[in-house]
């Protein structure tokens, strides 16, 4: 696991009713998993959260470890007055303090409302990739995702990262509404899924293996999961949503343990961030 980068961890407090996560606890845990750096998501939506933590949060705790921690940056879609919120002069303030990407997105607003909108094109125009967390209230879509569908077709400069429950129910091709949300899928998959054939149609489309959601895609049906990494070799990302000490990240054994060829575990446990974040 030596150089891997997870793409998705958190720092700070979010829940009031679990451990925040120094940098600290971070750092020792990443040391003990071998993963030589990762991404901090910013939170600055209150839909899944208790508390925020700030784009500034993150830039100060990356800016005292450069060499192991990349930082991405937030603008919730709604601020200011209707008309009025213009997210570029935002992002690119935080792009050229060092941001790599924009994450994670966690606002109750349809995937393609137009304040995401405004949101999408400004990444295209700066070259940052966007994590979206979609569930059944954030960023949400209909079932065979025809919204983020219709965003990957219009914003083609624009690198969409999907993540979180209902984005990878869809893995499957039968997908339960309970699953957007609350449970987790159990039972083999059903090949065809929306998630399957857009990572083959769009290239501006990456997954985000982290939390729960990446873990129970993959793990549900291990022999289908071997083969969907192996076919978007180039399109995943490995990430564990790491957020309170001790956090279980059953991904890393998983991945592990699947016997993929060296060359799928690099891209998919390093290489392909290295690319799409353009890191050294
Ligand atoms: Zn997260």
């Amino acid at each position: 696991m030596l150089g891997w980068i997870d793409i998705h961890t958190h720092i700070g407090r979010l829940l009031r009713d679990r451990e925040p996560l120094t940098v600290d606890d971070l750092l020792r845990w990443m040391d003990a998993q071998g993963i030589e750096r990762a991404v901090i998501m910013a939170v600055e939506s209150p839909e899944e959260v208790d508390f925020y933590v700030t784009t500034e949060q993150v830039l100060a705790t990356c800016a005292a470890h450069p060499d192991r921690l990349i930082p991405f940056c937030a603008v919730d879609p709604r601020h200011r007055y209707p008309g009025e919120f213009e997210p570029l002069p935002i992002l690119r303030e935080y792009a050229d303090r060092g941001c790599r990407g924009v994450g994670e997105v966690l606002a109750g607003v349809p995937v393609d409302d137009p304040l995401m909108q405004a949101i999408y094109a400004a990444c295209a125009e700066l070259g940052l990739p966007i994590t979206l967390h979609m569930d059944d209230y954030i960023l949400r879509d209909g079932i065979g995702l025809p919204g983020l569908e219709r965003m990957l077709r219009e914003f083609p400069d624009t690198v969409f990262i999907g993540h979180a429950q209902h984005f990878w129910a869809e893995i499957s091709a039968e997908v339960d509404e309970a699953y957007l949300r609350r449970r987790y899928p159990t039972e083999p998959v059903v090949p065809g899924g929306a998630v399957d054939r857009l990572l083959s149609e769009y290239p501006n489309l990456y997954g985000d293996l982290s939390a729960g959601s990446g873990y129970h895609a993959l793990s549900r049906d291990p022999t289908f999961g071997r083969e969907f990494l192996i076919r978007h070799q180039d399109k995943l990302l490995f990430g564990t949503d790491y957020l309170t000490p001790g956090q279980p990240t059953p991904i890393i054994d998983l991945l592990r343990e699947m016997d993929l060829p060296q060359a799928v575990l690099r891209k998919i446990g390093c290489e392909n961030a290295i690319q799409l974040l353009g890191l050294a």
